[in-house]
């Protein structure tokens, strides 16, 4: 396969981790691009159920190089757990299938720390983080403050940039949120006991990456969240810190002159959304306890419950197309199969003006969804493996969607294991 985005289109959590598992034995390389342990990827394969936060999903496949970019962010000390907790149940790890860009940023224990206080500061106006430090470490980066994992190659250089970055925030955590000052010395012990093991996986990202599109190797670029929550484009200021856009992949991954080719867009048959913000058509009671049951819908980083509701076709259209989706995939089919009819929202209505347009966030408060409703198929799909196979009811609602948001619907997803998948021709 040519250099190929598996992104989501929606707010997170569309299945993004079970698709990149599936095609990763396709792929050379294997790139996480942006955020960190925030990241709560669930593959289901031989070695179980595992929740990846940091490690990117081809890391079962023991022939594909896995690569930590360097927009990533990273927290050491959770970085050696995972690691530890894939070993344990036999899959490989090793230098040499596991590499992490120089250039990417470490998180260190100030950062949670912070992430908390900031939203115990704001209270009832609090974004709903997910409490890995993502935010505060973000903001250290563009401060020029934060430390990169190259860092720990060169001892001198880490603690000046330690040094600069606790005299500064001591500032911000004594004078701002009157905690305790934080002590350099256990931060550097801290660095050292978690940061040494992971040396040997460091590199230099554009020049591995760079080498294996000398060799004409393919490169799958793994991103986390969804376009909705891009800081730039989506529902700011309740989105990320960082770019889930495939246009930042090459950016992120190591080597900006990169070129993706194919984005697959992972979009679920509903919708859900984890954290605070607008979310147009959120079901509540009996219908979002039914379909948060039937989807199982509980956050694999924090176990939160999801807010559901139902496929939202200006959202869907809209992270379409910032994707650049050149195909979709469309998750959890299964689920909708206790339904005997299923809504779809085709459309807004903002202060009385109906849009297909997927608005300015403040207007997002005031929109009304637009609801047509389609026949459900009401049968178990789970084992369906070829298209034509499907219920009419559901090949008609794959339709209904692909031609509602312009985009072809490749490959349809009807269950949580690997090959629970159908790909169209
Ligand atoms: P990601 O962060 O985008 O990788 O998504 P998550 O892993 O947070 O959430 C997707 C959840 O749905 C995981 O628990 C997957 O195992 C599960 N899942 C993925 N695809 C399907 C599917 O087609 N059907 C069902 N029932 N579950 C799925």
């Amino acid at each position: 396969m040519s250099n190929t985005a598996i992104v989501g289109i929606n707010w997170g959590d569309e299945g993004k981790g079970r698709m990149v598992d599936y095609f990763a034995n396709q792929f050379e390389v294997v790139v996480r691009y942006q955020g960190g342990n925030n990241a709560g990827h669930t593959v289901i394969n031989e070695y179980g159920k595992n929740a990846l936060n940091l490690l990117p999903s081809g890391i079962f496949r023991p022939e594909t190089i896995n690569l930590l970019g360097t927009g990533v962010v990273i927290d050491l000390k959770h970085l050696n757990e995972e690691i530890g907790r894939l070993r344990e149940k036999g899959v490989k790890i090793t230098p040499e299938n596991l590499k992490i860009s120089d250039r990417a940023i470490m998180v260190l224990p100030i950062h949670p720390l912070q992430d908390k206080w900031e939203e115990l500061r704001l209270g009832k106006d609090s974004f709903g983080s997910t409490l890995r430090g993502i935010s505060p470490i973000y903001g250290d980066k563009y401060m020029k403050k934060a430390l990169q994992m190259g860092d720990l190659k060169h001892p001198e250089s880490l603690k000046t940039h330690l040094r600069r970055l606790i005299d500064w925030k001591n500032d911000i955590i004594v004078k701002g949120y009157g905690q305790e000052p934080i002590n350099y010395d256990e931060v550097l012990e801290w660095i050292h006991t978690y940061g040494d093991p992971l040396i040997p996986y460091l590199c230099d990202a554009g020049e591995l990456l760079e080498s294996a599109e000398n060799s004409g190797k393919s490169i799958m670029f793994e991103a986390q969240l969804g376009a909705l929550r891009d800081i730039n484009y989506g529902i700011y200021p309740f989105t990320s810190s960082s770019s889930p856009l495939a246009a930042n992949a090459p950016v992120g991954c190591g080597l900006p002159s990169l070129k993706v080719d194919e984005v697959i867009g992972v979009t679920k048959a509903y919708s859900t959304c984890v954290g605070e913000g607008p979310f147009v058509g959120e079901l509540k009671g009996q219908d979002a306890h039914d379909l948060r049951e039937a989807g199982a819908e509980y956050g694999a980083a924090t176990g939160r419950p999801r807010r559901v509701a139902w496929m939202d076709i200006p959202a869907t259209r809209y992270g379409t197309k910032l994707q650049g989706a050149t195909a979709l995939a469309l998750t959890k089919m299964d689920v909708l199969s206790y339904l005997d009819e299923i809504p779809v929202c085709v459309a807004y209505k903002v202060r009385g003006e109906v849009t297909g347009r997927f608005p300015y966030t403040p207007d997002l408060y005031e929109a009304e969804p637009v609801y047509e409703t389609l026949p459900g198929w009401k049968c178990d799909i789970s084992g369906v493996r070829k298209y034509e196979d499907l219920p009419k009811a559901a090949r008609d609602y794959v339709e209904f969607i692909e031609e509602r948001v312009g985009c072809p619907i490749t490959y349809v997803s009807v269950g949580p294991e690997r090959d629970a998948l159908i790909i169209r021709d």
